[in-house]
C-alpha cells in the first residue's frame, strides 16, 4: 500500500485521506482513553519487535552506528511511549483552577480536547524519534495519539529506508482508520498541505517552514515549526578541558556526524584558550575515531550526495579553506567526511552564515569570554546554546541574557533527552514545543470551562443600570 500511495498520491488522494480520517475522528473513536492507550502500546510493541530492522534502515540511510541508533532513536522513542502510557490518565484529567469574585459562586477547569486530524511532516536526520531521525518521526505521533487525534505522518524522502519501514510497520501495528503514513517528497507534501488540517507539526529547514506556514494560513491552521539554526557552544578557560572536549565531540560528531539540529554549530572561546581547546579536541577525536576517521565504523556518513556537496562547498569557500586546523578529509564515493575544525573563520564566510548540519566545527575567538554573549545575540536565535564554565556568575548571565530554544551548561544536546523539559525553538529556530507532557499539550486544545448554578444570581449585573448599581 505504501508503494502504491507513493506512485500516485495527489491532491485528490490527500483530500480523500483527510475525509476518511475526519470521519473516524468525528465518530469519537480516537477520543477514548482505551483507544489511545492501545495505540501507544502498539507503537511500543512495534519498536520492540522491529529493533533490528530499524537499526538496519538507519544503517542504510545514514550508516548510523548501531549504538547511536539504539541510544538516540530506539531507546528515546520507547521512553517517550512508556511515559505517555504511564501518564496518559493524568494528562487527560481536567485541571481544576481558581475562580474569581466576579463569577462567585462557580467552579472552573481546563479540559484538554483533541484538535482533530493533524499532519506531521518530518525530516531525515532522526527519522524514527522525531524530526531528526526516523524514530524522531514517532515522537510527535505519540503526542498526537495521546491527545486523541487522528494523524497523518509524512516522513522524509531523504531517509527512504526508514520512511518505508515506518510506513510498513505503522500499517501493520496501529489503527489505520485514524493513523496513516504518506511517503513521498515535495509533490506529495504539497498535496497534503493543500488540505485543511487541525494542526501541522513540521520539522525541517526554515525555507520549507515558511511554505508550510503559508499553506496553513489559508485554513487558519495552527502550526508548530521545529527548525534549526546555528547553535553556539561557549568555552571558558576554567573548566575540565578533557571532559568538555569529549562532550563537545559527542554532541557534534557523535550525533549523526553533525547532522543534528542541536549539534554545536560553532564554538566561541578566547584567543588565549583556543590552542589548548583545539589540542584537547584533536586528542579526544583520535581516541574516539582513530587516526583515519574515514575508516571509522563509529561515524555516520553524510546522508546523500547533495548534502555532501553542500558541506564541501562550506569548506571549499576561499574565505575559510586556509583556516582548517584539523581534519578536512572526505571521500565522495562513500559519502564519508572527517571531523573538521577551523579556527578564526571570517564573519562573512558561508560557514558562519548557514547552518552547517555536518561535521565542520568553526571556532571563533573573542578577547573576553563575556564578549561571546553579544556575538550570539547579534545573530538569529539558535535552537540550542551551550556553555562550558565553572563560574557561577557566567552561568547566570548566560541563562539571563542569551535567547535560545534550549540550553545546556557544561554539556551538549542532553536537554533533548529530559521529557520534563519542552523541546523547541524561538525566533528563526521555530516555535511551539514538544516532548513528554508538552507533546500532549501541543496536540490538545485547552478548553476553558466555567460551571455556574442557578443560585446566587446577582441583580447588579443586569439593566437597568441605575446609579445605585453603579456605586456597588
Ligand atoms: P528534509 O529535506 O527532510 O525536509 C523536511 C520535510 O519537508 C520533508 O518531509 C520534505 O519532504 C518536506 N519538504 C521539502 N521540501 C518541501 C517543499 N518545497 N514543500 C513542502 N514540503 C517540503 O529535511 P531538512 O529540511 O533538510 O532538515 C534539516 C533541517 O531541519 C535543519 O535545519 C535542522 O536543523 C532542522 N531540524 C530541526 C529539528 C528540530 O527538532 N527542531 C530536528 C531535525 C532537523
Amino acid at each position: 500500500m505504501a508503494d502504491e500511495m507513493k506512485k500516485k498520491f495527489d491532491s485528490d488522494s490527500a483530500a480523500s485521506l483527510v475525509k476518511e480520517l475526519r470521519r473516524t475522528f468525528t465518530s469519537g473513536k480516537t477520543k477514548s482513553y482505551e483507544w489511545r492507550i492501545s495505540q501507544l502500546k502498539n507503537i511500543l510493541k512495534m519498536v520492540d519487535e522491529n529493533e533490528k530492522q530499524i537499526v538496519e534502515a538507519l544503517r542504510k540511510d545514514l550508516s548510523k552506528p548501531e549504538l547511536e541508533a539504539f541510544v538516540s532513536e530506539i531507546s528515546m522513542t520507547k521512553a517517550s511511549c512508556k511515559l505517555a502510557v504511564k501518564e496518559l490518565r493524568h494528562w487527560m484529567k481536567p485541571e481544576k483552577v481558581k475562580t474569581s469574585m466576579t463569577t462567585f459562586p462557580s467552579s472552573a477547569e481546563i479540559v484538554s480536547e483533541p484538535l482533530g486530524v493533524v499532519l506531521i511532516i518530518s525530516a531525515w536526520n532522526y527519522p524514527i524519534l522525531s524530526s531528526f531521525s526516523p524514530v524522531l518521526s514517532l515522537d510527535p505521533v505519540i503526542g498526537a495519539i495521546a491527545a486523541g487525534n487522528a494523524v497523518v505522518l509524512k516522513p522524509s524522502e531523504i531517509s527512504p529506508a526508514t520512511s518505508s519501514l515506518l510506513a510498513k510497520c505503522l500499517e501493520e501495528y496501529v489503527d489505520n482508520s485514524a493513523i496513516r503514513v504518506v511517503e513521498g517528497a515535495v509533490a506529495e507534501t504539497s498535496a497534503l498541505l493543500e488540505q485543511k488540517w487541525d494542526k501541522i507539526f513540521y520539522t525541517g529547514n526554515g525555507r520549507v517552514g515558511r511554505i508550510v506556514m503559508a499553506a496553513a494560513a489559508k485554513h487558519l491552521t495552527p502550526v508548530i515549526l521545529e527548525l534549526g539554526g546555528k547553535s553556539p557552544a561557549v568555552v571558558d578557560s576554567n573548566i575540565n578541558l578533557k571532559v568538555a572536549a569529549r562532550r563537545i565531540i559527542s554532541g557534534k560528531w557523535g550525533c549523526n556526524n553533525g547532522q543534528a539540529c542541536i549539534a554545536p554549530d560553532y564554538i566561541i572561546t578566547t584567543k588565549a584558550y583556543a590552542p589548548k581547546l583545539i589540542d584537547a579536541l584533536k586528542c579526544e577525536l583520535e581516541k574516539f575515531f582513530g587516526k583515519d576517521p574515514l575508516e571509522s565504523k563509529d561515524l555516520s556518513r553524510i546522508v546523500n550526495s547533495n548534502h555532501f556537496a553542500r558541506v564541501r562547498k562550506l569548506l571549499d569557500d576561499d574565505k575559510v579553506s586556509d583556516k582548517i586546523v584539523h581534519g578536512g578529509q572526505r571521500d565522495e564515493t562513500s559519502l564519508k567526511f572527517a571531523p573538521t575544525i577551523l579556527l578564526d573563520v571570517p564573519n562573512d564566510s558561508l560557514i558562519m552564515n548557514e547552518e552547517i548540519f555536518g561535521p565542520l566545527l568553526p571556532i571563533i575567538t573573542v578577547d573576553k569570554v563575556e564578549d561571546s554573549f553579544d556575538v550570539i545575540n547579534s545573530r538569529t536565535k539558535p535552537l540550542a546554546a551551550y556553555l562550558f564554565t565553572n563560574e557561577k556568575e557566567l552561568k547566570e548571565e548566560f541563562v539571563r541574557t542569551v535567547s535560545a530554544g534550549g540550553m545546556v551548561i557544561n554539556d551538549t544536546v542532553l536537554h533533548l533527552s529530559n521529557p520534563a523539559l519542552p523541546f523547541g525553538g524561538v525566533g528563526e529556530s521555530g516555535f511551539g514545543s514538544y516532548h513528554g507532557r508538552f507533546s500532549f499539550d501541543a496536540f490538545s486544545h485547552k478548553k476553558a470551562v466555567l460551571y455556574r448554578r442557578f443560585v446566587g444570581d446577582a441583580a447588579a449585573r443586569y439593566p437597568p443600570y441605575t446609579p445605585k448599581k453603579l456605586r456597588l
